[in-house]
């Protein structure tokens, strides 16, 4: 087994990694949705894209949890259940909703996130199974369990009513793109990428891990960039686009 060492070492390089891309994954248009394109290589179907490149961070995540040593103390059940929610959902409901009939995505993509999602799913349930000691039932109490709990469940709420919104935004068999308007849409064009951000900024907060903050960099390092290349697509796209709407952070971005 990987020593504590190592294992710190190896999150400390991939927040490192996450850093040194950033400037570049806000120049570069993620191919996938309405940015996808022929030019990444071969194409896969967009549900099974999607499946295959969120399941890592279900199962590695859920191996490496239970085949841990921490299962006496109940805090990082609790964080365990939380992950878990998050990616039931994203791994085996929402791929299943989207309604995205013959759109495709670059196998590229799926295999770049698929290595994301093995590696964040790693060093979260390993550290929270096997590593992470410090968590009495105080920690319940604690101001940043609290806060981070407030987050997490807000950026949880935030998250489903947007991907919600967007997905009957097309009747069945639909496939092209309409303005969303309603919920956080009233202030920003990507409330679904900006209440991801506040659930893993929340996650971390409320485990107060190194994983969990290698995560929430990971997670700000790819929406960011997103919702930007999205709100410059709206804008570009509807001459009738609301104005006063941001990008990622309402009022400011
Ligand atoms: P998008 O907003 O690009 O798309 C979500 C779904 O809604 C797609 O099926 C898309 O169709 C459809 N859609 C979006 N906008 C419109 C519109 N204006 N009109 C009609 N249909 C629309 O979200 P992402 O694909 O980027 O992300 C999906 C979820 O996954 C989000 O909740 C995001 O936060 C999360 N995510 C998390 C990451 C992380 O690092 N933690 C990384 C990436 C995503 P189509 O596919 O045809 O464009």
């Amino acid at each position: 087994m990987i020593s504590s060492t190592t294992f710190y070492l190896l999150v400390y390089v991939w927040i490192a990694i996450a850093i040194l891309i950033f400037p570049l994954v806000l120049k570069i248009v993620a191919p996938y949705g309405r940015h996808t394109t022929t030019s990444w290589g071969p194409l896969i179907n967009n549900k099974a894209g999607w499946i295959i490149m969120e399941f890592p961070a279900l199962f590695f995540f859920a191996v490496f949890f239970l085949f841990g040593k921490n299962h006496h103390n109940l805090l990082p059940w609790i964080f365990f259940s939380f992950w878990m929610i998050h990616y039931l959902n994203r791994t085996l409901i929402f791929p299943f909703r989207l309604r995205t009939k013959g759109k495709k995505m670059p196998v590229t993509i799926v295999i770049m996130a698929f290595c994301f999602n093995l590696m964040n799913g790693y060093i979260n349930g390993y550290y929270l199974g096997s590593l992470s000691e410090q968590y009495a039932l105080s920690w319940l109490y604690d101001p940043r369990f609290i806060a981070g709990f407030l987050m997490f469940c807000s950026g949880l709420a935030i998250n489903w009513q947007s991907d919600n919104i967007l997905i009957h935004l097309r009747e069945m068999g639909e496939t092209g793109y309409k303005i969303p308007y309603g919920g956080f849409f009233r202030y920003i064009s990507c409330p679904n990428h900006f209440s991801e951000i506040i659930e893993w900024s929340g996650f971390a907060l409320m485990t107060w891990s190194l994983p969990g903050l290698a995560f929430a960099i990971w997670t700000l390092v790819n929406l960011m960039p997103r919702a930007l290349h999205h709100h410059k697509w709206y804008q570009a796209t509807f001459p009738d686009y609301p104005a006063d709407r941001k990008a990622l952070i309402p009022f400011i971005l």
